[in-house]
């Protein structure tokens, strides 16, 4: 089968240029002047349209195998292509937890009966001696969590935790030995069991005491724990991927990392600079993560943003129902955390370009282009000839208005209901196929592929 995308601007080489994209089977093939391509090809009209590189999610809880009342891999990867994401990888926190080469093995059968969109899937790194076998599997990275909870069992399920410095050191001395990287929430414990003894005391438990113990003394819980993550990455050698990167100690210190050769790549999320204010957490409790991100601090994220110090903007993609969410307004520790975000991610980040705090191309980076580049993921993040066809086509001047109606997550909500903006996703393709267009998920389950690595 041969497509052209005609009429519209094609992103590539870091700009917009006005050329006419040939599809042939799954993949590019050419990029030439308008209305010289090919004339036996079925046309799709990009008049108005900026076709940009599918966009790639490192992280998103796919909730299945375990957890299907709240999610699964046909409804997360229907928002994934309602957003214009054209791979995913899911996180371990599954019901069983991604420990072994059985249970990966398992988790990944279901990707490839149900997922929309390509995919792959990061195990934990608990156990040492599973580590270089689940790397045969065509991994692309290992994920861990230095969290615990209390007052909830979900989602940072303990066994597929890691809260001691010594644990740390011998994993990420034997995923070294893979040259995979290993992606961390970094997170200090033993300083959070200290600082919400404070409101407790008081008897409050609202989001906001948890937004505020989250952002103690200025960040030191995210801090302490980047600090002994990057110093044990250089003592190592392990390439480490810090997800929410959301202070501005976290962004000094990984440049610093940097600096001295460590290979660390950073990622923040659609909650740090679209939802993390104390209004946000006032208005909307555990609904919107509850992750307080003081002005200054999300000032420092989107300057790292604009200058590459992130990397990345991945979406955490986390959906919980109501009823795990309402009882944060009593106990925000009982809480499931975390927030949906693949479908709305891009849009808001469309409009932060609309505003003029983004240009296209650090968007473009930020969102396929870089990730596809630090994983290793082969064919993806590009729309140079020979990519995989997987292209998300924007109006970048088109407003829209989210709403909790048009979720394709099984849960159904969205913390940016009623929120407006400029920029919206009007198809997506996945290796040449359409799994969305004119606002309807076309893809269907089992499309998707495990990506390769380069
Ligand atoms: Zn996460």
């Amino acid at each position: 089968m041969r497509r052209v995308i005609a009429n519209g601007e094609v992103f590539v080489e870091g700009e917009r240029r006005p050329l006419d994209l040939v599809i042939e089977g799954e993949s590019i093939t050419a990029l030439l002047a308008r209305g010289t391509g090919p004339t036996d090809a079925e046309v799709i009209d990009a008049n108005g349209l900026v076709a940009l590189p599918g966009a790639v999610d490192v992280h998103m809880h796919t909730r299945e195998p375990g957890y299907t009342h709240k999610e699964d891999l046909i409804t997360c990867t229907r928002a994934a292509a309602a957003g214009g994401y054209t791979t995913i990888f899911g996180m371990p926190n599954v019901d069983p937890p991604t420990m072994t080469t059985e249970d990966l093995d398992a988790t990944l059968e279901l990707y490839r009966e149900k997922s929309i969109v390509d995919y792959n899937h990061n195990p934990a790194a608990k156990l040492l001696d599973q580590i270089a076998a689940m790397a045969d599997r065509g991994i692309a990275a290992y994920k861990i969590f230095m969290v615990v909870d209390t007052g909830r069992t979900y989602p940072h399920p303990s066994a597929i935790g890691v809260h001691e410095h010594g644990e740390l050191y011998e994993m990420m001395k034997e995923i070294a030995k893979t040259d995979l990287r290993l992606m961390v929430h970094p997170h200090d414990q033993s300083l959070m069991d200290v600082v919400e003894q404070s409101y407790w005391a008081a008897g409050d438990r609202s989001p906001w005491a948890y937004g505020k113990t989250l952002a103690a003394e200025d960040g030191m819980i995210w801090d302490t724990a980047t600090g002994t993550l990057l110093r044990l990455a250089e003592a190592t050698g392990c390439k480490l991927h810090i997800v929410h990167t959301q202070t501005a100690r976290q962004i000094e210190m990984i440049e610093d990392a940097r600096q001295r050769g460590v290979d660390v790549s950073a990622e923040t999320n659609h909650w740090t600079i679209f939802l993390g204010t104390e209004e946000d957490i006032k208005e909307q409790g555990s609904y919107v993560l509850s992750y307080y991100v003081p002005p200054h601090h999300q000032q420092a994220v989107w300057d790292a943003l604009r200058n590459g110090s992130i990397d990345m903007v991945a979406s955490d993609h986390a959906p919980h129902t109501r009823e795990e969410k309402e009882v944060g307004w009593t106990d925000a520790w009982a809480a499931h955390t975390g927030t949906p975000g693949i479908q709305d991610q891009l849009p808001l980040l469309l409009d932060a370009v609309h505003e003029g705090k983004l240009s296209l191309a650090r968007c473009v980076d930020l969102t396929s282009a870089a990730p596809a580049r630090i994983f290793n993921i082969d064919k993806k993040g590009s729309l140079a000839p020979g990519s995989d066809a997987d292209i998300v086509l924007v109006d970048l001047g088109r407003p829209w208005t989210i709403t909790n109606e048009a979720v394709e997550s099984k849960i159904g909500w969205t913390p940016y209901h009623g929120r407006s903006g400029t920029g919206s996703v009007v198809r997506t393709l996945v290796r040449g196929t359409d799994v969305y267009a004119n606002g309807e998920v076309t893809g269907l389950p089992g499309h998707g592929k495990q990506v390769t690595l380069r």
